[in-house]
């Protein structure tokens, strides 16, 4: 195969597509409409993004939905909305279920040939005999015989029900692909866009070659699990009489400790597991950008895997590293002081009358705005620290300056209840051990909802035969109350903010009313959490 790749550059690669063409390559995406878009699919849709627009081609956005059980129309408009956030725009928009009169003809084509026959053999049974190279007692039946058949399935008659349409393609291959795979089956179910009409939907087998060739693709990127269906997608296209695509493969995305399969992520949401298809534990796009990882991180992250056809676990660490690299130098830096045990420090030269300062949100970047810091006589400190200060120490109050702690109130357990010192503001920052964040006592402080959540599952390698049931993670959602700093008013959701010395956040839901705290999520940084 002639992918090569040649050099990795700044979190991106350079491979070739074989015999590809400026101006002439055709890539497409095909969703199945059944769930909405995860991290794997975006490597998909990027990867196709990536190379229509390396060659100057085209992409086309196709929905391949050819299971009415599981597709609707909620899930295509998810995957239109998905696919906008990523900035993966297709040229054109299709659906394999435009092709069905198309597909139902060619069908019969094949019939006549000779290259397709109607088969009743019983599902296991069929599937052994696959396994084994036996041929169906089908195999040798008439085009008439066949064709009589293939009218009982298109009207779902009680015969038509128990009849599946197989092409003929090569019981003894070595490649068991290609031991006449099933082209149609029966599903007397309502389409969520051609209705009733039908009653025979053609296999992914079947459609997706057709569909490739007729659209002008060029390349059909796959997911390398599919690399032994590759003689099958080329015989198929054969008998068609059809144009030839190329398929190449690339390595399909498996993320450690995570689940990326629409059919069981679906489980949890039916299982109430989580909040919902965008719940911020799960791997779906909506799920990751509302953890807080930005649509470029996610793009560097999945083009620096580069050619690699090898199936890779990527770690969550790696990706959130880069996502810190984005975020830490333009995100707006807030302080939050945990609620349970906080300590007032009084300052006895303190300010008489609270006063109000201006200063930036992020030192370096001008960008991010101004926010005002109150200063008063009795500012909050969080327990840890106060718990740290010894009688005399002279610590740093961030944005202000140092101070020396005279006096440590404790009580009868030994607990820090109230720390009383001086300002000393013309004391070196450098001579100090504690820089400590600090609230000031007054009546705006705001109320926060820290949030921090793990893994939904306990198993590193989810394995295809694992139950997933019996791995799950017990508890993967904490949450801390907090009070942070007036200006936290303003943060909309999805803003992502630096909470001095505790890390990143992503706001979840706004300020609405005092008592209603503001709901932060933490954003991994890329380090292990502590246990
Ligand atoms: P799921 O098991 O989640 O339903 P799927 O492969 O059946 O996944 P499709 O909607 O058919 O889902 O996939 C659309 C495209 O995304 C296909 O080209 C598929 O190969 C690709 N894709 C799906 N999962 C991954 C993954 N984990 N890594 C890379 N590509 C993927
Ligand atoms: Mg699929
Ligand atoms: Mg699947």
């Amino acid at each position: 195969d002639g992918a090569k790749a040649i050099e990795k550059v700044e979190g991106s690669f350079e491979i070739d597509l074989p015999d590809a063409e400026m101006g002439k390559v055709c890539t497409r995406f095909p969703p199945e409409p059944s769930g909405y878009l995860h991290i794997g699919h975006a490597k998909a849709a990027l990867l196709n993004q990536y190379f229509a627009n390396k060659y100057q081609g085209r992409l086309i956005v196709r929905f391949d939905d050819t299971n009415p059980a599981k597709e609707n129309n909620e899930f295509v408009e998810s995957i239109l909305a998905d696919l906008d956030t990523l900035g993966v725009k297709g040229d054109v928009v299709s659906y394999t279920s435009d092709y069905f009169p198309d597909l139902l003809q060619l069908a019969e084509k094949l019939i006549r040939e000779g290259k397709a026959y109607v088969d009743d053999t019983p599902r296991e049974q069929m599937r052994k005999e696959r396994m084994d190279g036996i041929e169906s007692k089908c195999r040798k039946q008439t085009v008439e015989q066949n064709l009589a058949l293939w009218k009982e399935m298109i009207d779902s008659t009680e015969r038509g029900l128990q009849c599946c349409l197989r092409g003929k393609l090569d019981m003894q291959a070595v490649n068991k692909s290609l031991r006449d795979p099933v082209y149609y089956r029966c599903n007397p179910i309502a389409h969520h866009r051609v209705g009733d009409k039908y009653k025979v939907y053609p296999t992914y087998d079947f459609a997706c070659p057709y569909v490739d060739s007729i659209e002008g693709v060029t390349h059909a990127l796959r997911s390398s699990e599919y690399h032994d269906r590759q003689d099958q997608y080329y015989r198929v296209l054969q008998d068609m009489g059809l144009r030839k695509v190329h398929v190449w493969d690339f390595s399909r995305l498996n993320m450690t400790y995570t689940l990326l399969s629409k059919r069981k992520l679906q489980w949890f949401v039916d299982n109430g597991k989580v909040e919902g298809w965008d719940d911020p534990r799960f791997p779906t796009v909506r799920g990751i950008l509302r953890r807080g990882l930005t649509v470029e991180a996610l793009k560097q992250f999945i083009l620096s895997q580069g050619a690699s056809k090898n199936l890779n676990l990527m770690e969550w660490d790696k990706l959130w590293t880069i996502n810190k690299k984005i975020v830490d130098p333009v995100c707006p830096r807030h302080t939050a002081i945990v609620k349970e045990g906080r300590v007032l420090f009084s300052l006895k030269d303190g300010p008489d009358q609270a006063f109000v300062r201006i200063i930036p949100r992020h030192k370096k970047w001008e960008a991010a705005g101004k926010k005002a810091t109150t200063f008063t006589k009795q500012i909050w400190l969080e327990a840890a620290d106060a718990a740290a200060v010894a009688e005399g120490e002279e610590v740093t109050l961030m944005d202000w300056g140092n101070a020396v702690v005279e006096t440590v109130q404790r009580d009868g357990s030994g607990n820090v209840v109230g720390l009383e010192g001086r300002l000393h503001l013309e004391g070196s920052v450098k001579t100090t051990k504690l820089k400590l964040t600090w609230l000031a006592d007054f009546a705006e402080l705001v109320n926060l909802a820290l949030i921090d959540l793990d893994h939904l599952i306990t198993k590193k390698k989810l394995e295809e035969e694992d139950d997933f049931i019996s791995v799950l993670n017990p508890t993967t959602r904490w949450e801390i109350q907090a009070l942070g700093d007036a200006n936290m008013r303003n943060l909309k959701r999805g803003d992502i903010i630096q909470l001095e010395r505790k890390g990143y956040f992503i706001c979840d839901s706004p300020y609405i009313r005092p008592l209603k705290p503001i709901a932060l999520i933490a954003i991994p940084d890329g380090r292990q959490r502590p246990t």
